[in-house]
């Protein structure tokens, strides 16, 4: 006779849910965490759209696309000559496919470390902390627990002018499964996933076209990284174009022809495939039934506080679901933090130290305010940057693009963010954000002994010239 009877029961066992499940056996408690993610072949994962479709496969393919690119226009400076580069994509989708069951595989034997019992199916919250449980074979049963945590994340938003098909019209998981470079890739935003996967299709040969309705490139990040990584990504062939609002598509001889509006009128452009990237929504189907007290906002989000409480007796909510950024590191910490709550430890999620990371080449990386949001508050503030192309790594690395951005406050000399776009900027990023976690000031990093010659220089470097103490180049 199985279990029915839990301490807490996790739905959804992506980058949210399984290490909420995983933190709730390490504290004690009887945990079960089910989850209904079915692989296109029909099998079942756990590890949500991050391990399957999402950071995992992705970053499989930005690495094999970039040591492509690099050993197409780098190796000869360097003195390496390697004749003709080819590539094969089926063998690029094979070692991604290999890391992402990896990955999932590890999750399955995570649980079975841990003691969680994990189910595989979907899960309906009803009323009195029960959950439903459907199994792939459509049998339904019942368990119950103390605290339900709901982890059920985010799908693909839909354009109704330009549906998807899973065939030339597609979401961010078709396009990591193109079986071939298509010839002329159309890609509708600009935001974190028609970068990275622009620049994935991009680099292997195809023609990429990337329509953004916003006027302003990456609004959301610091404008003066914006306008330095928008230079390079034009000079890598992504056809960038703003202000481009796709108002329907036409099949034809040409293939697919976007229709888009911008600033000067009406536009289209030909293309072979689309994808569509232009956010994602929470995924709420048939999560909650009558009477759970469970409430949605206008968009959709589960509603919580900052604690991830839903208001609805023991009934948590983290990760895409809820409100925030759509970070599988975010939903790791309120995953983390719940489970810690439900034991009686104190814990919480530091909202305003999340960093974010586009994984393009350059690679951008920030935390904190950027130096649009520090002017808003009227705060006094000063800044240092440092570029790569005066870091001596960088050069010998052959990767000078970009540059390290510190903004502090004048005042007591608080740091408030940092920008960087440039080499392994999603590997530096983390000293900023150990440096904002502990409210550190610019003087803290700039005290703080870096190993020569690192990448890691240029923060150093750019936090001295916050103060116009540079030493690796002259200050203003
Ligand atoms: P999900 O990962 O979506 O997992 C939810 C799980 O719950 C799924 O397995 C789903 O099948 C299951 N489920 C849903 N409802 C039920 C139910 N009722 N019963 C049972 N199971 C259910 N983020 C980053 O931080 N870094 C990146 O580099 C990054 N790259 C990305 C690249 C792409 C192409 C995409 C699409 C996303 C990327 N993200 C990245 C975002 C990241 O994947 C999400 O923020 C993260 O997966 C959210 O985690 P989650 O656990 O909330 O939800
Ligand atoms: P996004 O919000 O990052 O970008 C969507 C873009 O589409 C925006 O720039 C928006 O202005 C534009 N847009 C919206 N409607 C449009 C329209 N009709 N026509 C043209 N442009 C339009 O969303 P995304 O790139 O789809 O990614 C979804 C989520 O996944 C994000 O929240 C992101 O945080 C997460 N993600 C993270 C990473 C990472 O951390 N490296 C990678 C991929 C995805």
């Amino acid at each position: 006779m199985p279990d029915t009877t839990f301490d807490v029961i996790v739905i959804g066992a992506g980058p949210a849910g399984y290490p909420c499940a995983i933190r709730a056996a390490q504290n004690g408690l009887k945990v079960a965490c089910i989850d209904e993610w079915k692989n296109r072949d029909g099998t079942h994962a756990y590890g949500g759209t991050c391990l399957n479709a999402g950071c995992i496969p992705s970053k499989a393919l930005l690495e094999s696309s970039e040591l492509y690119h690099r050993a197409q226009t780098e190796f000869a400076a360097h003195g390496i000559s390697v004749g003709q580069v080819a590539f094969d994509v089926a063998t690029m989708q094979k070692r991604k496919a290999k890391i992402v069951k990896a990955s999932t595989q590890g999750v399955a034997s995570l649980f079975k470390a841990a003691g969680v019992t994990a189910i595989q199916g979907h899960g309906r919250l009803l009323a009195g902390n029960k959950v439903e449980v459907t199994a792939f074979d459509g049998k339904k049963s019942e368990i119950v627990a103390k605290h339900v945590v709901l982890a059920s994340g985010s799908v693909p938003m839909e354009l109704r002018s330009v549906p998807f098909d899973g065939k030339d019209v597609v979401d961010s998981w078709g396009a990591l499964d193109f079986g071939a470079v298509p010839k002329r890739l159309g890609v509708i935003g600009a935001g974190v996933i028609g970068l990275e996967l622009g620049s994935v299709w991009r680099r292997l040969g195809a023609e990429v076209v990337v329509l953004e309705a916003m006027e302003q490139f990456l609004w959301m990040a610091d404008q003066q990284v914006a306008k330095e990584a928008l230079k390079h990504f034009k000079k890598q062939g992504l056809d960038i174009r703003l202000g481009a609002k796709v108002g329907g598509m036409e099949r034809g001889k040409d293939g697919i022809t976007l229709k888009y509006e911008d600033a000067s009128g009406a536009k289209a452009v030909s293309v072979d495939k689309v994808v569509v990237a232009i956010g994602r929504r929470p995924f709420t189907k048939e999560l909650l039934g009558e009477g759970t007290g469970v409430e949605l906002d206008e968009r959709g989000f589960v509603k919580v506080d900052h604690e991830c409480r839903t208001g609805a007796g023991n009934v948590w909510a983290i990760g895409d679901v809820v409100r925030g950024p759509m970070l599988a590191h975010k939903g790791k910490e309120e995953g983390v933090m719940v489970a810690d709550l439900i034991a009686g430890l104190v814990s919480e999620v530091n909202y305003k130290v999340i960093p974010s990371v586009i994984y393009t080449a350059p690679e951008i990386a920030w935390v904190g305010q950027t130096e649009e949001d520090v002017k808003k508050t009227g705060r006094p503030y000063k800044v240092g940057t440092f570029p790569f192309m005066a870091s001596g790594r960088a050069r010998a690395m052959e990767a000078t693009a970009g540059f390290c951005k510190v903004i502090s406050a004048t005042d007591d000399d608080e740091i408030l963010g940092v920008h960087i776009v440039g080499p392994m900027a999603g590997e530096l990023i983390a000293e900023a954000v150990l440096a904002l976690e502990y409210s550190a000031s610019t003087e803290d990093i700039q005290r703080t002994i870096h190993a020569h010659p690192t990448l890691s220089e240029a923060l150093h470097e750019a936090a001295l010239h916050a103060d116009g103490r540079a030493i690796d180049m002259p200050n203003k």
